[in-house]
């Protein structure tokens, strides 16, 4: 069918995160793993570009997103959405703004929104702050990110260096009273020659307010959860018709496996709880990585059982994942890290494993390139924004989570395995 809301997410989790969002609605959803080298056919009604775009350089983001906007047109979409980290993921050259920019002109539109807001996460924004849980952004774990330090929890001041165009704030005084107050608001800072406005929220009714004021604007840009209401305001437009849910859940085998690239303060508890439950487990350590490389890593797998749901993992604490950076610089250590748990997967998909379970938004990205899935259908969510999915990789099905650095609960990873049988 047409394409009605075509997102362009800059990470594979932020992909999923959104995907399952927008699934609640019992609406198809694809979610599509990079650009797809096929012009489109068999869309969904919503879809879901992967991009691994967060941390590239700012040239090469622009080139993938405008590729993903190319394809998501072909396909129908006449409205976008661009998708980030709820914690604002970004550096001052970027790439969040850079890449709002390059949309905004192709899409020919002089406004946009910024409403990165995950209340069920404890995401929260309130006078254009950014909250993690009760943390100011720069107070929170996020200042520790070992590729996207947050510094600053002012969403503004963290825009303006990534944007040519001026930033402004909707705060939530206008929020509360209205979708009609925003769109006011909005409309206003537009003739004042704003181009970027962050927009307050704090609860799940201050998003279906924003949902419902910028349903229309050709971009809308943020975490997942203000897109959540879209699919409900389209239906109700009458923009889908005949929706069907996504198919159903394919047989799968026995064997699970957990890879943890994360080093988020939740994936070290998750990690932690996780060994605590007895589970066998495996540490890489980056160092030693760059001296003799993953072997050890895969003769160790290749010793476990199937069914035993080994884990392997990189999370470490910020002393040590800086350690780590300081000997090898930044970019080559979460790059051998990403390469060694990528290794794994195929190996362990090789041996017949069919459930993976994968903490980590960059690792994320490195293992679904190497597992060669393109396609996802979104199933049963394990936590807020994190699905669990179902593609082809190597020839047969497979489930596959992708966990962002910060979400789910400490007992995630069992939880993943208990929840993927129920469903
Ligand atoms: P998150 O979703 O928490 O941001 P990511 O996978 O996106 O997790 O980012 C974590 C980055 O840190 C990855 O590039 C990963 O390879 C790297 N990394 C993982 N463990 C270590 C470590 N022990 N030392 C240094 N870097 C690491």
């Amino acid at each position: 069918m047409t394409t009605v809301l075509g997102c362009i997410a800059d990470d594979f989790t932020g992909a999923t995160d959104l995907a399952g969002l927008l699934a609640r609605s019992g609406m198809p959803v694809s979610l599509r793993i990079g650009v797809p080298d096929a012009p489109p056919r068999d869309t969904a009604a919503f879809e879901v570009i992967a991009l691994k775009s967060r941390t590239a350089p700012v040239a090469e983001a622009l080139a993938q997103t405008r590729a993903a906007l190319a394809w998501l047109r072909q396909a129908g979409a006449q409205r976008f959405f661009w998708k980030y980290c709820s914690t604002f993921d970004s550096t001052a050259e970027g790439n969040i703004g850079p890449v709002a920019e390059a949309l905004m002109v192709e899409l020919e539109t002089d406004l946009t929104i910024y409403c990165p807001a995950f209340p069920e996460n404890g995401r929260a924004i309130f006078m254009g702050n950014l909250f993690v849980g009760r943390q100011p952004l720069a107070e929170s774990p996020m200042k520790d990110h070992p590729l996207t330090p947050m510094q600053d929890s002012n969403l503004m001041r963290l825009l303006e260096p990534q944007v040519t165009k001026p930033v402004g704030l909707v705060d939530r005084h206008t929020v509360v009273q209205g979708a009609s107050a925003l769109k006011t608001a909005l409309a206003r800072l537009r003739i004042g020659g704003v181009a970027h406005v962050v927009v307050d929220a704090v609860a799940d009714s201050d998003l279906s307010v924003i949902a419902e004021a910028c349903k229309d604007m050709p971009l809308m840009t943020g975490g997942s959860a203000v897109a959540m209401p879209l699919p409900g305001l389209y239906a109700s437009d009458g923009l889908l018709t005949g929706a069907v849910q996504g198919q159903p859940r394919p047989a799968l085998g026995q064997g699970t496996i957990v890879l943890s690239g994360s080093c988020s303060s939740m994936t070290n508890a998750q990690v932690a709880a996780y060994r605590a439950l007895g589970a066998p487990s495996y540490q890489l350590d980056p160092v030693q990585l760059a001296q003799t490389g993953a072997q050890g890593a895969l003769d160790w797998l290749a010793q476990q059982s199937q069914t035993s749901a080994p884990l392997i993992y990189a999370t470490a604490d910020p002393a040590s994942v800086k350690a780590a950076q300081d000997h090898l610089g930044t970019a080559r250590a979460g790059q051998i890290v990403e390469e060694a748990l990528a290794a794994c997967a195929v190996a362990a998909r090789d041996r017949g494993v069919d459930r993976f379970i994968v903490a980590g938004g960059e690792t994320s990205g490195a293992v679904t390139q190497a597992l060669g899935v393109t396609r996802l259908n979104i199933g049963a969510e394990i936590a807020p924004g994190v699905p669990w999915t179902f593609c082809r990789s190597g020839g047969r099905d497979i489930a596959l989570t992708l966990k962002s650095g910060n979400f789910g609960q400490e007992d995630f990873f069992s939880d993943a395995q208990s929840k993927l049988e129920q469903s």
